[in-house]
């Protein structure tokens, strides 16, 4: 596969090119040249293939020929030692994207990139430096999968004061290879560090840097796998039982109050509700529904940051700065992976395909009580405003009908702080009281390009 920068169709790079540098020389960001199709008897048994054969299907043509057929399977098989259920709550379903182990869905681009990364940069002397900005789950699911990986040294950034007490230790606790900057300003900060290091050619001839955001084609391309896998299951009437991490009442399948019953049915596509922030897994879903998923579309679903959902309405794009929520891994006013789903699409496109929601704290909170009282299920904040954003469209002039998956990013116990003063103590995952029990050991700087230059 041939990737080009969104800025430009001239000089075109390998996999390998596009992974390992992560930003394109031009400041955009790269694309795949095509996005390519499955072949027909593979879309035709998305919902009878086990997870890794989709998840080796969808990753190939991608990949190919810079990871050979069987490295890419023994990668599939040690990034996805877990599993990513769509189990019925209430009247819909939830795709639980949070059974890895930082229990929040980036694990699943995290694990992938870092072994391709090590396979690609194998035989290298001079040592790889990620630099990876995060408002939260990024720099923990980064962190864990790069850990001890030899040749590659990771500096994960993230606001000071702005992610929860467990993100912090996810992120900086491991040591070893792994360093953590705690930064004086808010994600976008962060960001715009990165940026302006990779933008910086003193510090690019002196490093290999390369970046592990949701910008990085090597962690959005494996996400669309459980969207393929999910939509596939569903097209073929099946749901999955409850996993080890599912947050649910023991026993408890009440149906909730609302009257969008969107569960599965065999032969009809099915509508994903993303919960947003850069929107890289949104755009990875559109990548699974090109490839020929049996997706019907998709619900952009955002916290107060909606620069998104008024770009769908309004048709002009004003980036922002971002506003703290409760929903904090999306609180992101300029989204980085807007700048992709336009060089693929235009507005009417994008508009065919997705339809944008905001959800306010507030609303957020009433769910997060709504659904565990009339459902039995934890929700977590994140998947709380992909649940309460179903609910304001289907009660509009165009409601959302048939099969229908809100998408649960996070594990509820990730963000307990928020959520257990609403409804009570949540079942702890194991890879969280894991993570509890380290202490985490940052360095603060303050948002300027020589404090990060200093400590590379
Ligand atoms: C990162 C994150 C999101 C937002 O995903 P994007 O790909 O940035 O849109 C949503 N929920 C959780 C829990 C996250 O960690």
């Amino acid at each position: 596969m041939r990737y080009y920068s969104t800025r430009s169709r001239s000089n075109p790079v390998s996999f390998a090119g596009a992974a390992l540098t992560g930003l394109a020389p031009d400041g955009g960001l790269f694309i795949p040249g095509e996005i390519p199709s499955y072949p027909e008897k593979v879309k035709n048994s998305l919902g009878t293939m086990d997870y890794f054969d989709v998840a080796v299907e969808t990753i190939r043509p991608y990949v190919h020929p810079e990871l050979p057929g069987s490295v890419l399977e023994d990668l599939v098989h040690s990034a996805y030692s877990f599993a990513a259920p769509l189990v019925p709550v209430g009247d819909r379903l939830v795709l639980e994207l949070f059974h890895g182990p930082t229990a929040a869905f980036k694990d699943f681009g995290a694990r992938f990139m870092a072994r391709a990364f090590s396979y690609l940069r194998r035989g290298e002397d001079k040592p790889l430096r990620i630099l990876v900005a995060t408002s939260g789950d990024t720099g923990g699911a980064v962190a864990d999968g790069f850990y001890g990986v030899e040749g590659i040294f990771v500096t994960v950034l993230y606001p000071k004061g702005r992610v929860t007490p467990l993100q912090e230790k996810q992120i900086a606790a491991l040591g070893g290879n792994i360093e953590a900057l705690a930064v004086e300003g808010s994600f976008d900060d962060c960001q715009a560090l990165v940026k302006a290091a990779f933008g910086n050619e003193g510090l690019r001839k002196r490093l290999d840097l390369s970046s592990a955001n949701s910008i990085n084609v090597a962690r959005l391309i494996p996400q669309a796998i459980y969207y393929s896998a999910a939509a596939g299951k569903a097209f073929a009437g099946k749901t999955d039982p409850d996993g080890e991490a599912t947050p649910r009442v023991s026993g408890a399948y009440g149906t909730s109050k609302s009257t969008v019953a969107c569960g599965v049915k065999a032969g009809s596509p099915i509508t994903f509700c993303v919960p947003s922030g850069n929107f890289g897994n949104l755009t990875a879903g559109l990548y699974a529904l090109k490839m020929g998923a049996p997706i019907r579309g998709f619900i952009a679903a955002t916290n107060s940051n909606k620069t998104v959902p008024d770009y769908l309405e309004s048709g002009e794009y004003h980036a922002r700065v971002s506003q703290a929520t409760i929903s904090n891994a999306m609180d992101v006013g300029a989204p980085s992976n807007f700048e992709r789903m336009a060089a693929h699409w235009t507005l009417e496109q994008l508009r065919s395909m997705i339809r944008g929601v905001h959800v306010s704290d507030d609303d957020t909170r009433k769910t997060i009580s709504a659904v565990h009282g009339d459902c039995g299920y934890f929700l977590d904040p994140h998947g709380a405003v992909g649940w309460r954003a179903v609910d304001i469209l289907s009660a509009g002039n165009v409601p959302v009908t048939g099969p229908l998956a809100v998408l649960a990013t996070a594990h509820p116990a990730k963000f307990a702080e928020t959520v257990e003063p609403l409804i009570g103590s949540i079942p702890v995952p194991a890879s969280i009281k894991t993570a509890l029990s380290r202490n985490p050991q940052s360095r603060t700087i303050p948002a300027e390009l020589s404090a990060l230059a200093d400590t590379l």
